[in-house]
Protein backbone atom coordinates (compact mmCIF):
# COMPACT_ATOMS: atom_id res chain seq x y z
CA UNK A 1 0.00 0.00 0.00
CA UNK A 2 0.59 3.86 -0.72
CA UNK A 3 2.01 5.46 2.22
CA UNK A 4 0.65 8.70 1.23
CA UNK A 5 -2.25 9.20 2.93
CA UNK A 6 -5.51 9.72 1.32
CA UNK A 7 -7.19 12.57 2.69
CA UNK A 8 -3.87 15.19 2.17
CA UNK A 9 -3.87 14.15 -1.43
CA UNK A 10 -7.76 14.83 -2.05
CA UNK A 11 -7.48 18.25 0.09
CA UNK A 12 -4.14 19.22 -2.05
CA UNK A 13 -6.08 18.85 -4.86
CA UNK A 14 -9.19 20.54 -4.60
CA UNK A 15 -6.87 23.51 -2.97
CA UNK A 16 -5.25 23.86 -5.90
CA UNK A 17 -7.39 23.95 -8.65
CA UNK A 18 -6.79 20.01 -9.81
CA UNK A 19 -10.10 18.31 -8.90
CA UNK A 20 -13.51 19.49 -6.87
CA UNK A 21 -16.30 18.10 -5.69
CA UNK A 22 -19.14 17.64 -8.32
CA UNK A 23 -21.59 19.92 -7.72
CA UNK A 24 -20.38 21.23 -3.99
CA UNK A 25 -22.22 24.73 -3.86
CA UNK A 26 -25.33 22.11 -3.79
CA UNK A 27 -24.20 19.96 -1.28
CA UNK A 28 -22.28 17.64 -4.02
CA UNK A 29 -23.26 14.81 -6.02
CA UNK A 30 -22.07 11.03 -4.97
CA UNK A 31 -19.93 9.60 -7.56
CA UNK A 32 -18.91 12.76 -9.72
CA UNK A 33 -15.99 14.79 -9.23
CA UNK A 34 -14.85 18.50 -11.74
CA UNK A 35 -11.53 18.65 -12.85
CA UNK A 36 -10.48 21.96 -12.25
CA UNK A 37 -7.88 23.92 -13.93
CA UNK A 38 -4.75 22.17 -13.49
CA UNK A 39 -6.61 18.70 -13.23
CA UNK A 40 -8.07 19.17 -16.90
CA UNK A 41 -4.09 20.28 -18.30
CA UNK A 42 -2.68 17.07 -16.56
CA UNK A 43 -5.87 14.77 -17.62
CA UNK A 44 -5.34 16.04 -21.40
CA UNK A 45 -1.53 15.26 -20.98
CA UNK A 46 -2.42 12.06 -19.86
CA UNK A 47 -5.15 11.28 -22.68
CA UNK A 48 -2.64 12.74 -25.37
CA UNK A 49 0.45 10.96 -24.50
CA UNK A 50 -1.86 7.78 -24.64
CA UNK A 51 -3.66 8.38 -27.96
CA UNK A 52 -0.24 9.51 -29.06
CA UNK A 53 1.76 6.10 -28.02
CA UNK A 54 -1.25 3.77 -29.12
CA UNK A 55 -2.70 5.54 -32.41
CA UNK A 56 -0.36 8.08 -33.92
CA UNK A 57 2.98 6.17 -33.68
CA UNK A 58 1.68 3.07 -34.76
CA UNK A 59 0.71 1.72 -38.53
CA UNK A 60 -1.92 -1.16 -36.82
CA UNK A 61 -3.93 1.65 -34.98
CA UNK A 62 -6.80 4.37 -35.54
CA UNK A 63 -9.02 6.12 -33.48
CA UNK A 64 -12.52 6.86 -32.98
CA UNK A 65 -15.15 9.01 -31.10
CA UNK A 66 -18.57 7.34 -31.01
CA UNK A 67 -21.34 8.70 -29.62
CA UNK A 68 -22.50 8.00 -26.01
CA UNK A 69 -25.80 7.30 -26.70
CA UNK A 70 -26.68 4.56 -28.30
CA UNK A 71 -29.51 2.30 -30.25
CA UNK A 72 -30.72 -0.02 -27.07
CA UNK A 73 -30.72 -3.11 -29.42
CA UNK A 74 -26.57 -2.92 -28.94
CA UNK A 75 -26.30 -3.55 -25.09
CA UNK A 76 -29.00 -6.22 -25.21
CA UNK A 77 -26.69 -7.74 -27.65
CA UNK A 78 -23.38 -6.98 -25.46
CA UNK A 79 -25.06 -8.66 -22.51
CA UNK A 80 -25.41 -5.44 -20.67
CA UNK A 81 -29.50 -5.05 -20.23
CA UNK A 82 -29.73 -8.53 -18.56
CA UNK A 83 -26.03 -8.73 -16.65
CA UNK A 84 -23.84 -5.39 -16.30
CA UNK A 85 -24.98 -5.77 -12.40
CA UNK A 86 -23.91 -5.90 -9.03
CA UNK A 87 -25.42 -8.01 -6.43
CA UNK A 88 -27.33 -5.15 -4.03
CA UNK A 89 -28.40 -5.66 -0.54
CA UNK A 90 -30.78 -2.86 1.71
CA UNK A 91 -30.74 -2.77 5.15
CA UNK A 92 -34.37 -3.53 6.30
CA UNK A 93 -33.86 -1.09 9.37
CA UNK A 94 -32.40 1.93 7.89
CA UNK A 95 -33.12 1.32 4.28
CA UNK A 96 -29.46 1.94 2.98
CA UNK A 97 -28.42 -0.04 0.13
CA UNK A 98 -24.84 -1.63 -0.17
CA UNK A 99 -22.93 -3.71 -2.24
CA UNK A 100 -23.40 -7.40 -0.80
CA UNK A 101 -19.74 -8.58 -2.09
CA UNK A 102 -18.55 -5.39 0.33
CA UNK A 103 -20.83 -4.83 3.34
CA UNK A 104 -20.32 -7.70 5.91
CA UNK A 105 -23.07 -9.24 7.63
CA UNK A 106 -25.04 -6.62 9.04
CA UNK A 107 -25.40 -2.88 8.02
CA UNK A 108 -22.29 -0.58 8.68
CA UNK A 109 -25.12 2.38 9.46
CA UNK A 110 -27.40 0.85 11.87
CA UNK A 111 -26.29 -3.22 12.43
CA UNK A 112 -29.34 -3.59 11.29
CA UNK A 113 -30.02 -6.83 9.13
CA UNK A 114 -29.51 -7.09 4.95
CA UNK A 115 -32.61 -8.68 3.39
CA UNK A 116 -32.40 -11.00 0.04
CA UNK A 117 -29.18 -10.53 -2.21
CA UNK A 118 -30.41 -8.85 -5.81
CA UNK A 119 -28.60 -7.78 -8.76
CA UNK A 120 -28.70 -4.28 -9.60
CA UNK A 121 -28.41 -3.01 -13.04
CA UNK A 122 -25.66 -0.40 -13.35
CA UNK A 123 -26.60 1.39 -16.25
CA UNK A 124 -28.11 4.98 -16.39
CA UNK A 125 -31.39 4.67 -17.97
CA UNK A 126 -32.38 7.43 -20.06
CA UNK A 127 -35.12 8.55 -22.41
CA UNK A 128 -34.80 9.39 -25.99
CA UNK A 129 -36.93 12.01 -27.51
CA UNK A 130 -40.36 13.23 -26.18
CA UNK A 131 -42.31 9.91 -26.18
CA UNK A 132 -41.97 8.06 -22.86
CA UNK A 133 -42.60 4.76 -23.42
CA UNK A 134 -40.15 1.32 -23.48
CA UNK A 135 -39.16 2.16 -27.27
CA UNK A 136 -37.68 5.42 -26.01
CA UNK A 137 -35.29 3.59 -23.48
CA UNK A 138 -31.81 3.98 -24.17
CA UNK A 139 -28.53 4.24 -22.08
CA UNK A 140 -25.80 6.07 -20.70
CA UNK A 141 -22.65 3.46 -22.03
CA UNK A 142 -21.02 2.04 -19.20
CA UNK A 143 -17.92 1.38 -21.27
CA UNK A 144 -17.06 2.94 -24.63
CA UNK A 145 -15.82 -0.40 -25.87
CA UNK A 146 -19.76 -0.85 -27.39
CA UNK A 147 -19.11 1.87 -29.89
CA UNK A 148 -16.02 0.52 -31.10
CA UNK A 149 -17.61 -2.76 -32.23
CA UNK A 150 -20.51 -1.76 -33.80
CA UNK A 151 -18.01 0.75 -35.83
CA UNK A 152 -16.21 -2.50 -36.86
CA UNK A 153 -17.58 -2.86 -40.41
CA UNK A 154 -17.66 1.01 -41.11
CA UNK A 155 -14.04 0.86 -40.11
CA UNK A 156 -13.26 -2.39 -42.25
CA UNK A 157 -15.09 -0.80 -45.03
CA UNK A 158 -13.73 2.73 -45.36
CA UNK A 159 -10.27 1.69 -44.62
CA UNK A 160 -9.75 -1.75 -45.15
CA UNK A 161 -7.05 -2.22 -42.37
CA UNK A 162 -4.91 -6.10 -42.07
CA UNK A 163 -5.20 -7.95 -39.52
CA UNK A 164 -3.79 -7.77 -36.56
CA UNK A 165 -5.12 -3.64 -36.05
CA UNK A 166 -7.01 -2.38 -33.53
CA UNK A 167 -9.53 0.62 -32.69
CA UNK A 168 -9.21 3.12 -29.99
CA UNK A 169 -11.13 5.44 -27.82
CA UNK A 170 -11.14 7.68 -25.29
CA UNK A 171 -14.53 9.01 -23.81
CA UNK A 172 -16.90 9.08 -20.94
CA UNK A 173 -18.74 6.03 -19.41
CA UNK A 174 -21.19 6.17 -16.84
CA UNK A 175 -22.40 3.19 -13.99
CA UNK A 176 -24.58 3.99 -11.60
CA UNK A 177 -22.08 2.30 -9.18
CA UNK A 178 -23.63 1.40 -5.44
CA UNK A 179 -21.23 2.70 -3.52
CA UNK A 180 -18.65 5.69 -4.96
CA UNK A 181 -15.63 5.88 -2.69
CA UNK A 182 -12.48 6.80 -2.93
CA UNK A 183 -12.31 10.02 -4.45
CA UNK A 184 -11.73 9.36 -8.58
CA UNK A 185 -11.47 5.88 -7.65
CA UNK A 186 -15.23 4.50 -8.11
CA UNK A 187 -17.24 7.02 -9.58
CA UNK A 188 -20.23 6.96 -11.52
CA UNK A 189 -19.49 9.11 -14.36
CA UNK A 190 -15.94 8.74 -15.28
CA UNK A 191 -13.47 8.28 -18.92
CA UNK A 192 -11.97 5.26 -20.27
CA UNK A 193 -9.67 4.75 -22.98
CA UNK A 194 -9.86 1.42 -25.12
CA UNK A 195 -8.70 -0.46 -27.52
CA UNK A 196 -10.30 -3.54 -29.20
CA UNK A 197 -7.43 -5.19 -31.11
CA UNK A 198 -8.78 -7.84 -33.46
CA UNK A 199 -6.56 -11.00 -34.45
CA UNK A 200 -6.78 -14.13 -36.26
CA UNK A 201 -8.09 -16.90 -33.69
CA UNK A 202 -5.36 -18.23 -33.58
CA UNK A 203 -2.73 -15.33 -32.98
CA UNK A 204 -4.18 -14.38 -30.13
CA UNK A 205 -1.61 -14.98 -27.42
CA UNK A 206 1.16 -12.65 -28.87
CA UNK A 207 -1.31 -9.93 -29.31
CA UNK A 208 -2.32 -10.61 -25.31
CA UNK A 209 1.58 -10.78 -24.60
CA UNK A 210 2.35 -7.38 -27.19
CA UNK A 211 -0.78 -5.31 -24.89
CA UNK A 212 0.43 -7.22 -21.17
CA UNK A 213 3.95 -4.90 -22.17
CA UNK A 214 2.47 -2.03 -23.67
CA UNK A 215 0.54 -1.04 -20.75
CA UNK A 216 3.58 -1.34 -18.20
CA UNK A 217 5.49 1.26 -21.01
CA UNK A 218 2.22 3.16 -20.72
CA UNK A 219 2.31 3.62 -16.90
CA UNK A 220 6.28 4.23 -17.14
CA UNK A 221 5.81 7.29 -19.51
CA UNK A 222 3.16 8.60 -17.00
CA UNK A 223 5.07 8.49 -13.94
CA UNK A 224 3.94 4.91 -12.50
CA UNK A 225 6.59 2.87 -11.19
CA UNK A 226 6.72 -0.39 -12.54
CA UNK A 227 6.82 -1.98 -8.68
CA UNK A 228 3.76 -0.09 -7.50
CA UNK A 229 1.99 -2.12 -10.60
CA UNK A 230 1.08 -5.86 -9.67
CA UNK A 231 -0.39 -8.34 -12.39
CA UNK A 232 -3.35 -10.41 -11.11
CA UNK A 233 -4.05 -13.55 -13.24
CA UNK A 234 -8.14 -13.61 -13.01
CA UNK A 235 -9.22 -17.29 -12.13
CA UNK A 236 -11.24 -19.49 -14.50
CA UNK A 237 -14.95 -18.56 -12.51
CA UNK A 238 -14.23 -15.43 -11.33
CA UNK A 239 -13.61 -14.26 -15.62
CA UNK A 240 -16.55 -12.20 -17.11
CA UNK A 241 -18.43 -14.61 -19.27
CA UNK A 242 -16.85 -13.61 -22.61
CA UNK A 243 -13.41 -13.91 -21.76
CA UNK A 244 -10.93 -16.77 -22.33
CA UNK A 245 -8.13 -15.12 -19.93
CA UNK A 246 -8.19 -11.38 -18.12
CA UNK A 247 -5.12 -9.70 -16.30
CA UNK A 248 -6.05 -6.87 -13.98
CA UNK A 249 -3.54 -4.48 -13.05
CA UNK A 250 -3.29 -3.76 -10.00
CA UNK A 251 -1.94 -0.91 -8.38
CA UNK A 252 -0.90 0.28 -4.61
CA UNK A 253 -3.54 2.94 -4.09
CA UNK A 254 -3.42 4.58 -0.45
CA UNK A 255 -6.30 2.49 0.49
CA UNK A 256 -4.90 -0.76 -0.82
CA UNK A 257 -3.66 -3.06 -3.91
CA UNK A 258 -7.13 -2.31 -6.15
CA UNK A 259 -7.40 -2.69 -10.25
CA UNK A 260 -6.18 -0.18 -12.21
CA UNK A 261 -6.55 -1.53 -15.92
CA UNK A 262 -8.02 -5.07 -17.50
CA UNK A 263 -6.75 -6.87 -20.33
CA UNK A 264 -8.84 -9.26 -21.58
CA UNK A 265 -9.17 -11.95 -24.37
CA UNK A 266 -12.85 -11.54 -25.32
CA UNK A 267 -12.35 -14.29 -28.45
CA UNK A 268 -15.46 -12.87 -31.31
CA UNK A 269 -18.30 -12.84 -27.97
CA UNK A 270 -18.71 -8.68 -29.40
CA UNK A 271 -18.52 -9.39 -32.96
CA UNK A 272 -20.53 -12.46 -32.90
CA UNK A 273 -23.69 -11.07 -30.75
CA UNK A 274 -23.53 -8.06 -32.53
CA UNK A 275 -23.83 -9.84 -35.83
CA UNK A 276 -26.21 -11.65 -34.64
CA UNK A 277 -28.76 -9.56 -33.36
CA UNK A 278 -28.21 -6.67 -35.97
CA UNK A 279 -28.30 -9.29 -38.71
CA UNK A 280 -25.13 -7.46 -40.02
CA UNK A 281 -22.33 -9.66 -41.13
CA UNK A 282 -19.07 -8.46 -38.95
CA UNK A 283 -16.37 -10.79 -40.27
CA UNK A 284 -13.21 -10.20 -42.09
CA UNK A 285 -11.87 -11.51 -45.53
CA UNK A 286 -8.27 -12.87 -45.57
CA UNK A 287 -7.60 -12.00 -48.67
CA UNK A 288 -3.60 -12.49 -48.46
CA UNK A 289 -2.08 -15.40 -49.96
CA UNK A 290 -1.74 -16.96 -47.15
CA UNK A 291 -5.25 -16.28 -45.79
CA UNK A 292 -6.78 -17.94 -49.33
CA UNK A 293 -9.76 -15.72 -49.26
CA UNK A 294 -11.07 -17.31 -46.07
CA UNK A 295 -13.92 -15.35 -43.93
CA UNK A 296 -14.19 -15.62 -40.49
CA UNK A 297 -14.84 -13.42 -37.04
CA UNK A 298 -11.69 -12.08 -35.50
CA UNK A 299 -11.23 -12.31 -32.29
CA UNK A 300 -10.41 -9.49 -29.90
CA UNK A 301 -7.77 -8.30 -27.37
CA UNK A 302 -8.96 -5.44 -25.01
CA UNK A 303 -6.94 -3.42 -22.63
CA UNK A 304 -8.59 -1.09 -20.63
CA UNK A 305 -7.13 1.76 -19.25
CA UNK A 306 -9.78 4.11 -16.72
CA UNK A 307 -8.15 7.93 -17.57
CA UNK A 308 -9.24 9.06 -13.67
CA UNK A 309 -7.90 6.30 -11.78
CA UNK A 310 -4.42 6.66 -13.75
CA UNK A 311 -4.54 10.65 -12.52
CA UNK A 312 -5.29 9.14 -8.86
CA UNK A 313 -2.15 6.61 -9.31
CA UNK A 314 -0.55 9.84 -10.83
CA UNK A 315 -1.14 11.86 -8.30
CA UNK A 316 -0.11 9.06 -5.19
CA UNK A 317 2.74 8.28 -7.09
CA UNK A 318 4.21 12.05 -7.41
CA UNK A 319 3.47 13.20 -3.94
CA UNK A 320 6.09 13.84 -1.43
CA UNK A 321 6.85 15.74 1.88
CA UNK A 322 10.31 16.43 2.64
CA UNK A 323 11.52 18.08 6.15
CA UNK A 324 9.29 18.07 9.50
CA UNK A 325 7.21 20.21 11.43
CA UNK A 326 7.19 23.17 10.50
CA UNK A 327 9.03 23.10 7.86
CA UNK A 328 7.57 20.64 5.48
CA UNK A 329 7.77 20.97 1.97
CA UNK A 330 4.78 19.09 0.10
CA UNK A 331 6.04 18.43 -3.86
CA UNK A 332 4.49 16.38 -6.30
CA UNK A 333 7.14 14.65 -8.58
CA UNK A 334 5.48 14.83 -11.91
CA UNK A 335 6.73 13.30 -14.90
CA UNK A 336 7.41 16.02 -17.90
CA UNK A 337 5.28 14.86 -19.91
CA UNK A 338 2.51 14.88 -17.53
CA UNK A 339 3.01 18.14 -15.30
CA UNK A 340 0.20 20.48 -15.96
CA UNK A 341 2.52 23.84 -15.83
CA UNK A 342 5.94 22.65 -17.17
CA UNK A 343 7.51 26.08 -15.83
CA UNK A 344 6.79 28.97 -14.13
CA UNK A 345 8.50 32.44 -14.89
CA UNK A 346 9.02 35.53 -11.72
CA UNK A 347 10.15 38.43 -12.30
CA UNK A 348 12.11 39.05 -8.76
CA UNK A 349 10.47 41.89 -7.30
CA UNK A 350 7.32 43.40 -9.12
CA UNK A 351 7.51 46.54 -8.50
CA UNK A 352 10.62 47.56 -10.89
CA UNK A 353 9.14 47.68 -14.01
CA UNK A 354 12.41 46.68 -15.88
CA UNK A 355 12.43 43.50 -14.19
CA UNK A 356 8.76 42.77 -15.13
CA UNK A 357 9.27 43.89 -18.43
CA UNK A 358 11.90 41.30 -19.14
CA UNK A 359 10.05 38.48 -17.27
CA UNK A 360 7.20 39.45 -19.43
CA UNK A 361 9.30 39.00 -22.81
CA UNK A 362 11.28 35.63 -21.41
CA UNK A 363 6.85 34.27 -20.30
CA UNK A 364 5.76 34.92 -24.02
CA UNK A 365 9.21 33.76 -25.45
CA UNK A 366 8.30 30.07 -24.14
CA UNK A 367 4.51 30.20 -23.88
CA UNK A 368 5.06 30.38 -27.41
CA UNK A 369 6.57 26.94 -27.93
CA UNK A 370 5.42 25.41 -24.34
CA UNK A 371 1.72 26.80 -23.66
CA UNK A 372 1.86 25.23 -20.30
CA UNK A 373 3.81 28.09 -18.78
CA UNK A 374 2.96 30.02 -15.60
CA UNK A 375 3.30 33.88 -14.71
CA UNK A 376 3.56 34.91 -10.59
CA UNK A 377 4.74 37.42 -9.12
CA UNK A 378 3.05 37.40 -6.13
CA UNK A 379 4.73 37.66 -2.82
CA UNK A 380 8.25 36.33 -1.72
CA UNK A 381 10.24 33.93 -4.10
CA UNK A 382 10.24 31.53 -1.54
CA UNK A 383 6.41 31.28 -1.51
CA UNK A 384 6.48 31.15 -5.11
CA UNK A 385 8.62 28.01 -4.95
CA UNK A 386 6.36 26.68 -2.64
CA UNK A 387 3.37 27.21 -4.92
CA UNK A 388 4.76 25.60 -7.50
CA UNK A 389 6.40 22.34 -5.88
CA UNK A 390 2.96 21.48 -4.55
CA UNK A 391 1.53 21.58 -8.31
CA UNK A 392 4.18 19.76 -9.75
CA UNK A 393 5.82 22.10 -11.90
CA UNK A 394 9.55 21.20 -12.84
CA UNK A 395 11.00 24.28 -12.77
CA UNK A 396 10.73 27.90 -11.67
CA UNK A 397 12.61 30.68 -13.60
CA UNK A 398 13.51 33.83 -12.02
CA UNK A 399 14.44 37.19 -13.33
CA UNK A 400 16.80 39.21 -12.14
CA UNK A 401 19.17 42.27 -11.69
CA UNK A 402 21.64 40.57 -13.53
CA UNK A 403 19.25 39.22 -16.33
CA UNK A 404 19.28 42.97 -17.25
CA UNK A 405 22.75 43.37 -16.90
CA UNK A 406 22.58 45.64 -13.65
CA UNK A 407 23.58 45.54 -10.23
CA UNK A 408 20.98 45.76 -7.54
CA UNK A 409 20.76 49.16 -5.56
CA UNK A 410 23.30 48.54 -2.47
CA UNK A 411 25.94 46.12 -4.59
CA UNK A 412 25.11 42.17 -4.72
CA UNK A 413 27.39 39.61 -6.90
CA UNK A 414 26.69 40.42 -10.48
CA UNK A 415 29.40 40.01 -12.96
CA UNK A 416 28.81 39.36 -16.68
CA UNK A 417 25.07 37.87 -16.36
CA UNK A 418 23.22 39.67 -18.94
CA UNK A 419 20.52 37.88 -20.43
CA UNK A 420 21.07 34.68 -18.30
CA UNK A 421 18.38 33.74 -15.36
CA UNK A 422 18.35 31.25 -12.64
CA UNK A 423 16.42 27.95 -12.92
CA UNK A 424 15.12 26.16 -9.97
CA UNK A 425 15.13 22.65 -9.77
CA UNK A 426 11.83 21.19 -8.29
CA UNK A 427 12.68 17.80 -7.04
CA UNK A 428 16.81 19.19 -5.62
CA UNK A 429 15.60 22.49 -5.06
CA UNK A 430 19.11 23.53 -6.76
CA UNK A 431 19.14 26.23 -9.04
CA UNK A 432 21.43 27.09 -11.61
CA UNK A 433 22.23 30.35 -13.87
CA UNK A 434 21.34 29.47 -18.21
CA UNK A 435 21.42 31.85 -20.93
CA UNK A 436 17.57 32.76 -21.41
CA UNK A 437 18.91 31.46 -25.27
CA UNK A 438 19.14 28.41 -23.39
CA UNK A 439 15.82 27.74 -21.50
CA UNK A 440 13.22 26.43 -24.14
CA UNK A 441 16.06 23.41 -24.31
CA UNK A 442 15.28 23.11 -21.14
CA UNK A 443 11.64 23.43 -20.78
CA UNK A 444 10.44 22.28 -23.79
CA UNK A 445 12.22 18.70 -23.23
CA UNK A 446 10.04 15.69 -22.92
CA UNK A 447 12.02 14.09 -19.80
P1 LIG B 1 -14.11 -2.76 -10.64
O1 LIG B 1 -13.98 -4.25 -10.45
O2 LIG B 1 -13.11 -1.94 -9.87
O3 LIG B 1 -15.52 -2.25 -10.52
P2 LIG B 1 -14.33 -3.34 -13.38
O4 LIG B 1 -13.60 -4.63 -13.47
O5 LIG B 1 -15.80 -3.31 -13.35
O6 LIG B 1 -13.74 -2.49 -12.16
P3 LIG B 1 -13.92 -2.70 -16.10
O7 LIG B 1 -15.31 -3.00 -16.46
O8 LIG B 1 -12.86 -3.68 -16.47
O9 LIG B 1 -13.83 -2.41 -14.53
O10 LIG B 1 -13.56 -1.25 -16.62
C1 LIG B 1 -12.33 -0.94 -17.21
C2 LIG B 1 -11.61 0.18 -16.48
O11 LIG B 1 -12.46 1.30 -16.29
C3 LIG B 1 -11.18 -0.20 -15.06
O12 LIG B 1 -9.95 -0.90 -15.09
C4 LIG B 1 -11.06 1.15 -14.41
O13 LIG B 1 -9.81 1.76 -14.73
C5 LIG B 1 -12.16 1.95 -15.07
N1 LIG B 1 -13.36 1.99 -14.20
C6 LIG B 1 -14.32 1.06 -14.11
N2 LIG B 1 -15.27 1.43 -13.24
C7 LIG B 1 -14.91 2.64 -12.78
C8 LIG B 1 -15.50 3.56 -11.86
N3 LIG B 1 -16.66 3.32 -11.26
N4 LIG B 1 -14.85 4.74 -11.61
C9 LIG B 1 -13.67 5.01 -12.21
N5 LIG B 1 -13.08 4.18 -13.09
C10 LIG B 1 -13.69 3.01 -13.39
Amino acid sequence: MSEVPMERIVSLAKRRGFIYPGSEIYGGLSGTWDYGPLGVELKNNVKQLWWRMFVQDRDDMCGLDAAILMNPRAWEASGHVSGFSDPLVECKKCKRRFRADQAGEACPECGGLFGDVRQFNMMFKTQIGATEDESSISYLRPETAGGIFVNFKNIIDSFHPKLPFGIAQIGKAFRNEIAPRDFLFRSREFEQMEIEYFVHPTQWKGSFEMWRENIHSFNEAVGISRESVHELEVADGDRAHYSKRTIDFEFDFPFGRKELYGLAYRTDFDLFAHSAASGVELSYLDDSPEGGGQRFIPHVIEPSFGVDRTILAILASAYREDGADKDVRTYLKFNKAVAPIKAAVFPLLKNKPELVAKAREVYQMLKKSVPQIMWDDNGNIGKRYRRQDEIGTPYCITIDFETLGELPAGGGSASGGKDTVTIRDRDTGEQQRIAVAELLSVVGAQK
